[in-house]
Parts: C-alpha cells; sequence; structure tokens
C-alpha cells in the first residue's frame, strides 16, 4: 500500500460524513470513455463535435442524427460497476458516506448498491414522452432503430441534461448541502473543469479535500492528498482493507 492510499484509509477511517464528487473517469475502468476525450474518434464518423450532437438544439433539429451518436457512444447496456462504484457503495454501507454527486448518467453507482445517488447530468435509465410525460426504460431506448416513439406518437427522450439546458435546481441544492455538510470531500476522475457542476467544490467548508484524478485540477492547490492513481484501485486498496467494525 502506497503511503498515499494509507493516508487516505486513515482518513476514511476516522471520518463518519464523507461525500464523494465524481466525474467521467469513474466509470472509465467499467469500459465507458469519456466521450470528451479528444482522440479524433468522432471527426472521422460524425459530422459534427460531441458537444454539439448532445445539444437540445441539435436533439431537435436531428433528433435521429442524435440517438445514432448517443446509442453508438453514451450508452454501455453491459457495463459493470468497478472497485471505485463498490468501495462508495461499501462506505455508505458503514454509514460514513453520506452521499455520492456523479455527472455520469449510467448509474453505475445504483447498481452498486449506492442508495443516496445525486445525478446532476440525469440518468439514461430514465425516458418520457415529450407530449405525455409516460415513462419509459433504457430497453426502449436500445432497442429502436430510430427515434424511440411513444405510444401516444410523441418523441421520446433521455432524462439526462443535454449542453444548452439547465442542471435540475433540485439535485444541485441537495448536492450543495451534502456538500456543504462534508467531513470529507473525495472528488474523483473529473478535471473539475466543467461548469457549474464543478462550482459545487466551493460550497466545500472542512479540510480535508482529496483529490483522485490522472491529471492536474484548478482545485489541486486547496488539496489536502492528491492521489494521481487509478481511482478504483485506490479507493479499493483504501475501503476494502478497512477494519469490519469501523
Ligand atoms: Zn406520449
Amino acid at each position: 500500500m502506497t503511503n498515499a492510499i494509507s493516508q487516505l484509509k486513515t482518513i476514511l477511517q476516522n471520518a463518519d460524513n464523507i461525500v464523494f464528487f465524481g466525474g467521467a473517469g469513474v466509470s472509465t475502468e467499467s469500459g465507458i470513455p469519456d466521450y470528451r476525450s479528444a482522440d479524433g474518434l468522432y471527426n472521422t464518423k460524425y459530422a459534427y463535435p460531441p458537444e454539439t450532437m448532445l445539444s437540445y438544439s441539435f436533439f431537435v433539429r436531428h433528433t435521429s442524427e442524435f440517438y445514432r451518436f448517443y446509442r453508438d457512444k453514451m450508452l454501455y447496456p453491459d457495463a459493470q460497476p468497478n472497485k471505485a462504484h463498490l468501495a462508495l457503495a461499501g462506505l455508505e454501507k458503514r454509514g460514513k458516506l453520506k452521499a455520492v454527486i456523479t455527472q455520469n448518467i449510467d448509474a453505475l453507482h445504483s447498481k452498486a448498491g449506492s442508495v443516496n445517488v445525486l445525478e446532476l447530468h440525469g440518468s439514461a435509465y430514465r425516458n418520457y414522452c415529450m407530449d405525455c410525460k409516460k415513462q419509459y426504460p433504457f430497453e426502449t431506448v436500445i432497442q429502436s432503430d430510430d427515434v424511440p416513439l411513444c405510444s401516444c406518437g410523441g418523441v421520446i427522450r433521455p432524462d439526462v441534461v443535454m449542453y444548452e439546458e439547465g442542471l435540475d435546481e433540485r439535485v444541485m441544492e441537495q448536492a450543495a448541502q451534502a456538500i456543504r455538510d462534508a467531513e470529507v470531500l473525495i472528488v474523483g476522475g473529473t478535471s473539475l473543469s466543467v461548469y457549474p457542476a464543478a462550482g459545487l467544490i466551493r460550497y466545500y467548508r472542512g479540510g480535508k479535500l482529496i483529490l483522485i484524478n490522472k491529471s492536474e485540477t484548478p482545485y489541486d492547490d486547496y488539496a489536502d492528498l492528491i492521489i494521481r492513481e487509478n481511482i478504483g484501485e485506490t479507493l479499493g486498496a483504501a475501503v476494502f482493507t478497512l477494519p469490519c467494525n469501523e
């Protein structure tokens, strides 16, 4: 166990109000790539950058093309929770972790057993008709060849926050409150560059900010512990070795 991980373990052992804030990097270890990662992949296959294709105006004007990209690059029905998701669910079960705040739409925290999950960007597992608001499961979107339609004829949309759309205020308030009350704040798998979600970190008042991210973030100077390792390995090594009754 590295020095940084044993420091993390000591902090977790002594804390009882931990909040986790995570981004795309939490899910890459489950085989879900960050669609923003600049690998040139989209340039060859799609006529627009992902930020355009995932915008509300694009969805309205080019619904079919939106769904082609969305099903191809945003949905991973076979993805399973990794050690990071499982470790966080374990910390919640022990009563130590109070909330998981995520920018991901893949529901892997819930699949891992986390209960208090605040999904800032919504969930691909919730979908609804834009006309009559009828709810539809993930499978409806996955299995449809083109634009998924409601029995009323309306277009079904995912309950995810598209570019140009605001975040859900109620979820944002709950996230801000959880961060404000947190004793320990762990931020992982995000470069903290996507606003307004990244601005949530400013609500933190505690003295134990832990950053687990492979690259630098604008908050590195404020961190009490920075770990530049794989997040699943890091959280797994720290949490799965905690004594049972802690
Ligand atoms: Zn409908």
